[in-house]
């Protein structure tokens, strides 16, 4: 399985830089129809911006937003609390994006494989089995977390339970697989796919480039950068596969008064 790790480094929750010793897992639905991994990855990487999780997972991407490593995992935000405490203080949390549908089969069982295979993946690296993966609306019954109905407004449609995806991690950790499965890979930014990039700017001079560069990071675009290219010094922001989630940041840029067209490649 590949991970990508993509920390959200202006987040508040990252800046805290609180650390915990996971104990188990938490898993979450998004309850944002359509909305990917990479994009959610650059939503949540602002300041201001208080939840946090450690991983995004869609039907193609796992993408590690807080680090979550055995000896340096971070306190994300993600359950809130109850009357037992907040999972928050023990609990690797994993969000699963949810389709423009809640129907859609297809996406659901890619989405329901990667998540197994990332929830026993977590358990092969913290030592807890797979009794302490639990879904959000498990934890509020459990005192941990708040009233959310996370995953079971999902999960039913498509004849699954919590016990279902408990007993897949375990077929999983069992399976002839384990082992050589599961290695997180520090991702690198492309994977040798091509990546479309929104380019807010192109001058001569490279001070002006750096003046709109320092305008989007100012505006919560950390990611953007500076790219000298044929003769221009060229601001862009955003790494995405799929072209429709480079088209709303696009938009969202031309909104606060950037004017934008998308590259791809190494334009
Ligand atoms: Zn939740």
């Amino acid at each position: 399985m590949r991970i990508t790790k993509q920390y959200i480094t202006q987040n508040d929750c990252y800046k805290a830089g609180r650390k915990i010793t996971p104990k188990g897992c938490m898993i979450h639905s998004t309850a944002t129809p359509g909305v990917m991994a990479e994009d959610f990855a650059l939503r949540w990487n602002k300041p201001g911006i208080e939840k946090a999780v450690h991983f995004f997972v869609d039907d193609e991407d796992v993408i590690e937003t807080l680090p979550c490593e055995k000896g340096n995992t971070w306190r994300a935000w993600h359950c809130g609390r109850g009357d037992r405490g907040s999972g928050n203080d023990t609990m690797v949390s994993l969000e699963m994006c949810e389709p423009e549908s809640l129907g859609d089969r297809t996406y659901f069982q890619k989405v329901y494989d990667r998540a197994v295979e990332l929830a026993a993946y977590l358990s092969r690296v913290f030592g807890f089995g797979p009794e302490n993966i639990i879904c959000h609306s498990e934890g509020y019954i459990a005192g941990i977390a708040s009233n959310h109905a996370d995953v079971m407004h999902w999960f039913p449609l498509h004849d699954r339970t919590m016990d279902d995806f408990r007993r897949d991690v375990e077929r999983s950790l069992a399976g002839p697989e384990a082992g050589e499965d599961g290695t997180a890979e520090g991702g690198t930014e492309s994977g040798g796919r091509l990546l479309y990039r929104v380019q807010t700017g192109a001058f001569r001079d490279k001070v002006n480039a750096d003046a709109l560069r320092q305008r989007l990071r100012a505006d919560g675009y950390a990611d953007a950068y500076v790219k000298a290219a044929d003769g221009y010094y060229k601001v862009q922001a955003g790494a995405f596969r799929s072209l429709a989630n480079a088209d709303r940041l696009s938009a969202e840029l031309e909104e606060k008064g950037y004017e934008t067209y998308i590259v791809n490649g190494n334009a």
